[in-house]
């Protein structure tokens, strides 16, 4: 019988239920591929998860973690052989498959998509779904027709992890980016990233007008609630905002007058389900778009034995960039 080392957790519980443990490669959950994990991520789902803060875990036990790379050792699923590099991002692995937090990980290949040449198993875990959910974003403003030439892009949370891409991606595509944050001191990074023009989240934080000057072709929201209402109130004629998260409220007290007096497009983004032919251009895109150096510097690398404590304090705010998991 073979063993894996992983992170576990039993039940839900209050107090933390999640703990290192040797496995059996037999107790995995069914899939038609299995993978050895090189690398994991911590995300915000994790820390809820490991921590038993929010409902993120579907059943029990389970091991966390919503991002995973690695290596197929074995598969029966007709796009996959042994020795692929794969990367598996949402898709319900962490919360309802036992996920990237282990050695050895057996998914269903409908999830995986093969690493593009330039991108390695490290730098796809720093892109993680927080990258693959802001190129999601540039992919909608795109197919909505949106381009450079019609102006400049907002984004909100800019210097979160969604935001951080966003910026990046954006300003890699030719955009100018204006980034909205409420830490002043990003600013550097966020010019780093391509940033051209940086803008203060309390200009956003109050109720305004439903129609405001227009400033902006574009949007990509991760904060919701007051600031979306002012974005989309400054989007000019036929721009569009792709709206993604909500860690400024989940109401969007907002009036129709963008949509239907400047033909305004709001478009929703999620990045859970599997819908494989958009992961597929999402992550091409991604491997041609970001410079490697870019991607390098939002990484801090760890070790396996330290991820559950980082995991617990991403929940408290402790984390900045990305903080990746390296397995052997
Ligand atoms: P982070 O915590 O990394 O970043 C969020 C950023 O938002 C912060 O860094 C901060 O940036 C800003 N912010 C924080 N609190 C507030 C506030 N009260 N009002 C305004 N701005 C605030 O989160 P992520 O980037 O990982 O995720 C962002 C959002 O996207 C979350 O709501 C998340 O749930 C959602 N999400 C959705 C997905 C989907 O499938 N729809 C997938 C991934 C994430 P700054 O200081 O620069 O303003």
């Amino acid at each position: 019988m073979s063993f894996f080392k992983a992170i576990r957790i039993d039940q839900r519980a209050e107090t933390c239920d999640a703990r290192y443990v040797d496995m059996a490669e037999e107790e995995l959950m069914p899939g038609d591929v299995d993978l050895a994990v090189t690398h994991s991520a911590i995300n915000y789902k994790d820390g809820l998860a490991v921590t038993g803060k929010g409902a993120v875990v579907r059943r029990f036990p389970m091991i966390p973690g919503v991002d995973l790379a690695g290596r197929v050792t074995r598969s029966t699923h007709p796009d996959f052989s042994e020795g692929d590099l794969v990367v598996a991002t949402g898709c319900g692995v962490g919360e309802a498959h036992y996920g990237g937090f282990a050695e050895r990980a057996r998914l269903s290949g409908d999830w995986l998509v093969k690493l593009p040449g330039t991108l390695t198993p490290a730098r796809a875990m720093t892109v993680g779904t927080a990258g693959l959910t802001a190129m999601f974003c540039l992919l909608a403003l795109e197919r909505h027709g949106l381009a450079p030439t019609d102006g400049t892009a907002v984004v909100s949370g800019a210097s979160g992890g969604v935001g951080s891409f966003a910026v990046a991606l954006l300003a890699a595509a030719g955009w100018r980016v204006a980034a909205i944050t409420g830490h002043p001191a990003e600013a550097e990074y966020l010019t780093s990233l391509g940033a051209a023009e940086i803008l203060a989240r309390e200009a956003f934080a109050q109720p305004g007008k439903p129609l405001q000057s227009q400033r902006f072709a574009a949007g990509v929201d991760t904060v919701g609630g007051v600031t979306l209402a002012n974005i989309l109130a400054q989007t000019q004629f036929d721009g569009a905002v792709a709206a993604t998260g909500n860690v400024g409220g989940m109401d969007l007290p907002a009036s129709v007058a963008p949509f239907i007096l400047r033909g305004v497009a709001l478009l929703g983004v999620e990045s859970v389900r599997p819908r494989i032919a958009l992961r597929r251009a999402a992550w091409a895109r991604i491997a041609t778009d970001l410079d490697a150096a870019l991607i390098d510097a939002m990484c801090e690398m760890i070790p396996f034995d330290q991820a559950l404590e980082r995991a617990r304090a991403i929940v408290t705010g402790k984390i900045r960039g990305r903080v990746v998991i390296e397995m052997t």
